[in-house]
């Protein structure tokens, strides 16, 4: 399995490289989530990284512009860096199999945005959700669900 892993998240790889592993024509979401693709990031840290880079979950790699590709790479940095920082100033070297995580949309979706105040969305798929904020990440668009998303690609 390890020989299959993608580069670190964090730091996140220099721009030429983090943009051909993005270039996928595969969903955000799925895709950042991939360890192939990039090793490091869990599911609820992806939800974070596009809020943060105000990117749909539904936009695929390779429709990326190089702006977004590049919002991407430095959001990855930031979510997963302060995540970092806060495990180290909260639990220190002794990290529980459960620490609580300072998420900021990921599994909050009714509450308002903590950028524009929009209420944030889900996305409710088997086995896991996928939170956004609908005026900044997808356009004002509500996707209700699996079915649903697919008509809007
Ligand atoms: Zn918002």
């Amino acid at each position: 399995m390890v020989a299959t892993l993608g580069p670190e998240a964090l730091p996140a790889p220099p721009p030429e490289q983090f943009a051909e592993l993005i270039g996928q024509p595969r969903h955000l979401h799925p895709l950042l989530r991939d360890q192939r693709t990039i090793a490091g990031i869990g599911r609820s840290w992806v939800d974070e990284i596009l809020w943060e880079s105000q990117l749909s979950p539904f936009r695929k790699g390779s429709e990326l512009e190089e702006a977004e590709v590049e919002r991407l790479r430095l959001a990855c940095d930031l979510v997963l860096g302060a995540a970092l920082e806060h495990y180290e100033e909260v639990v220190g070297d002794a990290l529980p199999d459960k620490a609580p995580m300072p998420l900021k949309v990921h599994a909050r979706h009714g509450e308002p945005c903590p950028r524009c105040g929009t209420t944030l969305e889900a996305v409710f798929f088997a086995e896991h959700t996928t939170t956004y904020c609908p005026a900044e990440q997808t356009g004002g668009r509500v996707l209700k669900d699996r079915r649903l998303s697919r008509l809007l690609k």
